[in-house]
């Protein structure tokens, strides 16, 4: 039997019930779906609850479908209430203690029933007793006992309630906890899916980027791609045209193999045709290498038959302000076929005032005449004389020494004649540009048969015995320092001056600035009271050397031009000052030097043992030049004034007898004969062999020499 619990505990039992449902986490769960619905919106679901439970206080859950049936018994002091509970139980079972618990206060009583409203039906409870008068204390008590075991059955059911809702509350509490687990669990994957759908947003935001930049990049490969197929419709429109070509060209191809099989044939042919062409061609070469040594050779007996010395008289023009001679002064009579012929002879009149007529009246004007190989008048060019001269210049490069000299007074025109007129114009270039150029031209028209020239260019001038270079430079220039006549080596016949540049030349500009550097040198010796340059000789020399590596040959010869010093005499009625003492010592040098070349040049013609080379520096210096086969060529230059006829008859005389030496003797021509017949021919008493002779002999070539020896000698 459980003991009987006092309404008060009933009450307090009722307060914690209150309590712990008030706080319970949820209410029970439905059946169903309910329970996956979230926390939150579980909580929502409750409070209408909560709300509709808190109004029970005032109004009685019949508003509720399923409110449990409630009868509200008024509360009377020392009665209590009697509630009929059904004994169906369920969710809302909470509610019903509560209103209960309410109803046990003094209160108001049962609200009206709201109108339209069905009101539950009226609980049907145990019979009120009617009220027992005051002395009735056994039915009093009775009723007391009666109530009282109506309590004790009531509090007896509503423990059992009480297990039911506490098992309810645990089974509530189990699904709480579950459900927070649930929640938690829930939570975590809200947590997740967020955190997911952040990282889905960044990566959103950077495929969103890599969009704009993919899209970005594909507005460029768009643009790339248009360009591409433009450049390939282009493409596509030059491949057609170079495919067009393409078969033009094949079209031409077979056209041209076919032609070059007719060709292939013709080749053979030519190809033997080009080996009997190269035999004939290396024949030929053969025969134009004897052909140009017989050229040699036989240039070198031209010019011996015309005379390894040679004269050649040249008159320079009357200059602007000098005096006009007078007519008949100077004449140049033609030649045996009249005026076409060049003039070799020359006439000067010349009045001598010492001598007179017995009558008184001046005496008729002496004439006298010259001949030389050439006579230029006043009006022959520069090009004109280097005609005359330019086989003379052919033979050095033949290896034959050549030396041509300019005398005559100062003035007469033997610097002009060698170096040529001022002002550098071409038409005065003189003899030294000419020859040189001549010479680098035939050399290189040689090259092509084998020939290799090399040339070294030297200019000295000798005054009063002492040698200068005129090719000085530096500190040197303008003194030029003693140089020094020596043989190049010992046992050796080669000359070499001392302290002189030797300067290799191959073009004309070389030469060119050598003159220039020479005249820059003469001007820097010039004073006022000398003209040092007409009191000296100048020497310009080249050393030609040629060599045919083919066939082993060689050649070297020294072409020397030489422009001397003034001819003429000192005034033998000027008085003896400082410095005509000097001007006497430097004429008594030239003289002594001209005279010792007058020497050398006899000696050499009459082949005598002792040529006196060293009697002066020039002739020592040109030793090489003037010897042996050596050419030698002289240029007697002439002023054409009346006042200097003096110096002309001095220097047409000397001139003379430079010419009038004689020729080789008979023996040394014998000695050739078996070579040429213009050799045999060149061999005439007392003379150089007339032009006329000349053509004879080249007409005559065929003719055996024999049959000419003896039409000449008989
Ligand atoms: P040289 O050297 O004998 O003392 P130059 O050669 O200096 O004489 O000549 C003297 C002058 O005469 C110069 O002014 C020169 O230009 C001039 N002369 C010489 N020969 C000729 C010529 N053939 N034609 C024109 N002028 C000349
Ligand atoms: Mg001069």
């Amino acid at each position: 039997m459980e003991p009987q619990r006092s309404p008060l505990l009933d009450v307090k039992g009722n307060i914690e019930l209150k309590r712990a449902l008030a706080k319970a986490p949820s209410r029970l769960p439905l059946p169903g779906s309910r329970l996956k619905r979230g926390p939150d919106q579980m909580e929502e679901d409750l409070e209408p609850e909560k709300k509709r439970t808190r109004g029970l206080g005032t109004k009685v859950a019949t508003s509720h479908p399923r409110a449990m049936a409630l009868t509200t018994v008024p509360q009377t002091q020392g009665q209590t209430a009697v509630l009929k509970i059904p004994r169906k139980t369920g969710p809302r079972c909470s509610t019903a203690i509560a209103t209960v618990l309410k109803n046990q206060k003094p209160g108001p009583a049962v609200p009206a029933q709201k109108p339209g409203t069905t009101a539950p039906p009226p609980v049907v409870g145990r019979k009120k007793p009617s009220k027992r008068p005051a002395w009735d204390l056994k039915g009093q008590l009775c009723d007391l006992n009666a109530e009282l075991k109506c309590c004790r059955e009531r509090t007896q059911m509503l423990d059992q309630e009480n297990q039911q809702l506490r098992n309810q509350l645990r089974e509530a509490q189990q699904q709480a906890t579950a459900l927070g687990a649930e929640r938690r669990t829930l939570e975590e994957e809200l947590a997740r899916m967020r955190a997911q759908a952040e990282k889905g947003q960044r990566e959103l935001g950077n495929l969103s980027a890599q969009v704009l930049e993919l899209e970005e990049r594909l507005g460029t490969q768009e643009g790339l791609v248009q360009e591409l197929q433009k450049e390939q419709l282009e493409l596509q429109e030059e491949r057609r045209g170079l495919a067009a070509l393409l078969e033009e060209q094949e079209r031409r191809l077979q056209a041209s193999e076919a032609a070059l099989s007719g060709s292939q044939a013709e080749v053979a042919s030519l190809r033997q045709e080009a080996a009997a062409q190269a035999a004939l061609l290396a024949k030929r070469e053969e025969r134009l290498h004897g052909l140009e040594m017989e050229r040699r050779r036989l240039h070198n007996q031209l010019q011996e038959l015309k005379g390894n010395v040679r004269v050649f008289c040249r008159v320079r023009p009357v200059l602007p302000g000098e005096s006009t001679p007078p007519p008949g002064f100077l004449l140049f009579p033609s030649g045996p076929s009249g005026p076409s012929d060049p003039p070799t002879r020359l006439s000067l009149s010349r009045s001598d005032e010492r001598r007179g007529t017995l009558s008184g009246a001046p005496a008729a004007p002496t004439r006298h005449d010259f001949s030389f190989d050439r006579v230029f008048p006043p009006g022959c060019g520069q090009e004109e004389v280097f005609e005359e001269i330019s086989m003379l210049v052919q033979s050095a490069l033949d290896g034959y020494p050549v030396c041509i000299f300019a005398y005559g007074q100062t003035g007469s025109g033997k610097t002009f004649t060698m170096e040529g007129g001022p002002g550098g114009d071409p038409q005065v270039e003189g003899l030294i540009p000419r020859a040189l150029r001549h010479l680098f031209s035939v050399a290189q028209e040689l090259s092509g048969q084998g020939w290799t020239y090399s040339f070294v260019a030297s200019y000295v001038e000798i005054y009063n015995e002492t040698v200068r270079d005129l090719l000085a430079t530096g500190t040197r220039k303008g003194h030029g320092g003693e140089c020094e006549i020596r043989r190049a080596g010992p046992g050796s016949e080669e000359l070499t001056v001392t302290n002189a540049r030797y300067v290799p030349v191959s073009c004309e500009r070389e030469v060119e600035a050598l003159l220039h550097l020479a005249r820059q040198n003469r001007a820097v010796a010039r004073t006022a009271q000398n003209e040092r340059s007409s009191r000296s000789h100048s020497v310009f020399q080249l050393q030609i050397s040629g060599e045919h590596a083919g066939r082993g040959l060689q050649c070297a010869a020294p072409l020397s031009l030489v422009d001397l010093a003034g001819s003429e005499r000192l005034d033998p009625g000027l008085a003896l000052g400082p410095g005509e003492r000097e001007r006497l010592r430097e004429t008594q040098a030239i003289n002594s030097s001209l005279s010792t070349l007058g020497l050398v040049i006899m000696a050499l013609s009459n082949k005598e043992s002792h040529v006196p080379y060293r009697n002066s520096k020039l002739t020592y210096l040109l030793q090489n030049s003037l010897g042996g086969s050596a050419k030698m060529l002289m240029f007697v230059n002439i002023s054409p004034l009346e006042e200097n006829v003096s110096e002309s008859l001095n220097s047409l005389r000397f001139a003379s007898k430079v010419r009038s030496l004689p020729v080789p003797s008979l023996s040394g021509l014998l000695g050739i004969i078996g070579f040429s017949t213009p050799t045999l021919l060149s061999f005439r008493p007392g003379g150089t062999v007339h032009p006329e002779w000349m053509y004879i002999c080249q007409a005559s070539g065929a003719l055996p020499t024999w049959i000419l020896f003896f039409f000449f000698f008989f």
